[in-house]
């Protein structure tokens, strides 16, 4: 074929979007490059022989009439060892290699590979010659890192009879397998996979989510708990902590696996997760965060296509690790920016603008990508299980969230986290508006932790929903009538409230001790508040004096609970559970007057 023919020319340029004209035998998400600089576009329109094409490079400087080059190949990732501990752009060029190549400035039309393809990797074959394979099933093992073992897979679409295969070390282009089909016809397996970013990975088939996704933080665990599989959201205004809340997840929740998207946000808060996670130990195994997370990085800075493309690329990212049988979770901040971006391409492509100019698709699109989240029992004889938990932050304009990408996603999402302006005002973090949110996973977890951890877990929880829900209606009488007016039955019950509020939901994500609580702890805690608070009941009817009731030690103890480590939390728990029966067994018999 001669090197002019798959040929197209540029008819237009308007910023990110090029249309082209000539564009014969091409299909709809089909990759080419732009003039002879090579730009990376997709093509995301077809009419006839124009091509509308996303560039996902800065276009100035480029013109009618250049020309614009087929590769045939639709915008795909590279799944294989090598993701881990990467830092991608929104198509996955590895930006760490790319900044070492060419320093701060990507050169435009950079031709790094995704993976690399010098680096060596030792395989270690599980399957043998003779074995029957299918799509799924593993045939070897590669250590990525400390923390991660890519289990290799026959990739979609090839089953057969494996006909050699080896360990030793090799590249991810190296031939580790051939496999030998029902025709006769032998292909050759890599341990690398290419898969289109914009297509879901396939799985055997979908499972309710039942198991928790234990994030350590006590207002999300007691009360608007997140499953393995499961997809949640963190509406909030500027500042209200989404990305504090989710770069602790990402820190802290057990998952085999994190994907990191930063979305058109600040390139400033990449570099925190960048210096950071390096540093901090995963505390189940005692090795860097990293060594178990993929960073994408679309800053606001970078161009704006390929910030809508990153969704799609850490998505399939986190089904190829699902795929393997591991538990992943994803997390997207922000998706309003990624919206933007989808609403920036819309206009340049003159659509018809559906509500605040946002295309008519937009929650067609999201739905795609909150869909591909889900618990799974993926391809492979061995029906491992495998799970996406999705966790999307939105940052509506002014935190309204009547707005079209909040309503969007709240008619997908199972969690809602809603974070409140006015609590971030009262520096109570992480800002989750207990009155607003809910999570529709709740009772299937509240089961599990009463079977798997503590029996009172779910008497707990719904104690301390009820009481935050009195305080609140509380409140309102206070506001006509004044604190005094409240009973002494009510004054305690609003106590408890703050005690719950103060000395449970606030959790500083900076301070060691505080930033991570196991849920065994999380239910201790609850349990001596409650402890104290119907004692204190009891007490109450019994006529003891409220003040004696607040005593100032066990208030005091219960204050301090979350800031004692893990060394000791178990002992001191113990001790203040001592201190509320030695306190109302001396209000026994002493009577208020
Ligand atoms: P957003 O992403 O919603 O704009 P951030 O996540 O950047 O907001 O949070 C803004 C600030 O709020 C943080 O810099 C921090 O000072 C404070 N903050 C948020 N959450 C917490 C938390 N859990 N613990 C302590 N401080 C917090
Ligand atoms: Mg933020």
């Amino acid at each position: 074929m001669a090197a002019n023919e798959n040929i197209g020319t540029i008819y237009k340029v308007a910023g990110p979007l090029i249309v082209a004209s000539g564009m014969r035998d091409v299909h709809l998400h089909d990759v080419v490059r732009v003039s002879e600089q090579k730009l990376i576009g997709e093509i995301i329109e077809l009419r006839d022989d124009l091509a509308s094409i996303q560039v996902y490079e800065d276009t100035s400087g480029i013109g009618p009439g250049e020309p614009v080059y087929l590769t045939g190949e639709q915008l795909v990732a590279e799944l294989g060892p090598g993701l881990i501990e990467g830092i991608f752009d929104g198509i996955e060029r590895p930006l760490n290699v790319i900044y070492q190549m060419e320093g701060d400035r990507i050169r435009r039309g950079s031709d790094v590979p995704k993976l690399s393809r010098e680096k060596k990797w030792a395989f270690e074959a599980t399957a043998a010659v003779g074995d029957e394979v299918g799509a799924g099933d593993i045939i070897g093992e590669v250590k990525e890192t400390e923390a991660v073992t890519q289990r290799i897979m026959i990739p979609y679409g090839i089953s057969g009879t494996i006909t050699r295969i080896s360990s030793g070390e090799f590249t991810v282009a190296d031939t580790v397998a051939t496999v030998k089909d029902a025709k006769g016809v032998e292909h050759e397996v890599t341990m690398m996979q290419k898969w289109p970013v914009r297509k879901r990975r396939p799985y055997f088939e979908k499972m309710n989510p039942q198991e928790p996704m234990v994030t350590g933080q006590r207002v999300v665990d007691t009360l608007f708990p997140v499953a393995k599989g499961g997809i949640a959201c963190v509406p909030g205004p500027f500042g209200s902590g989404k990305t504090v809340i989710q770069h602790s997840i990402a820190k802290w929740a057990d998952a085999d696996i994190i994907i990191y998207i930063g979305c058109g946000e600040r390139g400033n808060e990449m570099t925190d997760v960048l210096k950071e996670f390096p540093e901090l130990k995963d505390p189940k195994t005692g090795l860097s965060l990293m060594k178990r997370t993929v960073l994408i990085a679309n800053t606001s800075d970078m161009p704006v296509a390929a910030r809508e493309a990153s969704i799609y690329t850490g998505i399939t990212i986190a089904e190829y690790f699902r795929d393997m049988g591991y538990k992943v979770a994803i997390i997207a901040d922000s998706t309003s920016r990624w919206a933007e971006a989808l609403r920036e391409m819309s206009g340049r492509l003159e659509e018809m603008p559906g509500e605040e100019g946002y295309p008519a698709y937009l929650s067609t699109r999201l739905a795609e990508f909150y869909e591909r989240a889900g618990s799974v029992v993926c391809l492979g004889k061995d029906k491992r299980r495998g799970a996406v938990t999705a966790i999307g932050a939105v940052s509506p304009a002014g935190g309204d969230t009547s707005e079209p990408v909040s309503q969007a996603t709240l008619r997908i999402v199972k969690v809602y986290w809603g974070l409140s302006a006015e609590l971030a005002y009262q520096r109570h973090f992480p800002a989750i508006d207990w009155l607003k949110s809910y999570s529709l996973y709740d009772k299937k977890i509240n089961r599990y932790f009463d079977e798997n951890l503590d029996e009172n877990w779910s008497y707990r929880v719904g104690t301390v929903r009820r009481i935050l829900q009195e305080e609140s209606e509380l409140n309102e009488i206070v506001r006509l009538v004044g604190f005094d007016a409240l009973s002494e039955k009510d004054r305690l019950t609003f106590e408890c409230a703050r005690m719950i509020r103060e000395d449970f939901l606030q959790q500083d994500s900076f301070r060691e001790v505080d930033r991570f609580t196991p849920p065994k702890k999380q239910t201790e805690m609850i349990g001596a508040i409650l402890k104290w608070y119907e004692s204190g009941q009891r007490a109450l009817k019994e006529r003891a004096p409220y003040k004696e009731i607040m005593d100032e030690a066990v208030l005091t103890q219960i204050a301090r609970m979350k800031y004692e480590p893990d060394s000791s939390w178990q002992s001191f728990i113990d001790d203040l559970y001592t201190s509320i029966d030695a306190l109302f067994e001396r209000l026994k018999g002493v009577d208020a007057e």
